[in-house]
């Protein structure tokens, strides 16, 4: 990375994206860092630097998928291929940003169903669990939190992670796709039915996160009310708001380095992509907000 080291004390947030992440498909997935993006080029987050990461190796996804697995994929569709390896490359890059400067992002998205030998629920590479074993093994982290506020459970993470006794796992969603059962005081899942039970149960899975030494946000916008996939009613852009304020300023006031991906998030009839994007960049401003500089920051 060009990091200047006189940089440091700033309040920088650096974000991974690249052209390579979208490809020209009706699923948001592949679609959405594209006019969010657009948004922070533009300047509207003050502090925000756009990088582009290295593409994700075969190597390195060999710790987490099967390798027959791994070679259709890659020699699947181009496009696609080349989309998972810079989003996946995005996840990987976002980590070691955030080791070495106590937040950081990737406009990425897709990560936490896929199971190590088949892609599950638009998912491909599981991305999550990648971030926290290379925290672990390779940035020596001793105990990592991965927090998933995606509509959708992350069963995939869960199957990848669950035994790691390095990995404390926070789980709320609003609907049962992909669901878990915990099986271990590291494990922690919610699923929510009631939009006013929403904020509170995030609260609780914070609680259940203390002590981290670092955590992997997986910061899904597809519980809004009027999501096209996962949506509950009275979960509206205020609340969405007031949850990415919580987990940031969980962040700042714990001294927890951290970092985000975008998870789910989709279209329908009464919601468009920008409007999408602007619901996504709430975890953004939020994150170029809270300040890393604190004494109690530096855990690792
Ligand atoms: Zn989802």
């Amino acid at each position: 990375m060009k990091n200047n080291p006189t940089q440091k004390t700033e309040n920088r947030l650096s974000i991974f994206w690249s052209d390579d992440y979208v490809v020209d498909s009706d699923v948001e997935t592949r679609t959405k860092s594209g006019p969010l993006a657009a948004i922070l080029k533009s300047g509207e987050v003050p502090g925000v630097e756009i990088l582009a990461p290295a593409p994700a190796t075969r190597e390195e996804l060999l710790v987490i998928h099967e390798p027959q697995y791994l070679d259709r994929l890659i020699t699947g569709d181009e496009k696609l291929a080349r989309s998972i390896l810079a989003s996946t490359g995005g996840v990987r890059d976002a980590l070691d940003a955030m080791i070495k400067y106590g937040k950081a992002g990737s406009l990425s998205s897709g990560l936490h169903h896929a199971k190590p030998d088949e892609a599950f629920g638009l998912c491909y590479i599981n991305g999550l669990a990648l971030a926290a074993l290379r925290a672990i093994d390779h940035h020596g982290v001793k105990k990592v939190g991965v927090y998933d506020l995606d509509a959708h459970c992350g069963g995939g993470t869960f199957t990848m992670l669950g035994d790691n006794p390095n990995v404390i796992l926070a789980d709320v969603s609003c609907n049962t796709f992909d669901s878990w059962k915990p099986k271990s005081d590291r494990h922690h899942l919610k699923i929510v039915n009631n939009a006013n039970e929403y904020l509170e149960a995030v609260r609780i899975g914070l609680a259940h996160l203390t002590g981290v030494d670092a955590l992997i946000y997986n910061a899904g916008m597809d519980p809004f009310e009027d999501d096209g996939m996962g949506g509950l009613p009275g979960i509206s852009r205020e609340v969405l708001a007031e949850r990415e304020r919580l987990v940031a300023q969980w962040c700042e006031d714990t001294g927890t380095p951290a970092m985000f991906v975008l998870a789910g998030g989709y279209c329908s009839s009464k919601s468009d992509l920008d409007r999408l994007a602007r619901l996504h960049l709430m975890t953004i401003k939020e994150f170029a907000r809270i300040k890393t500089n604190n004494p109690a920051w530096r855990k690792l």
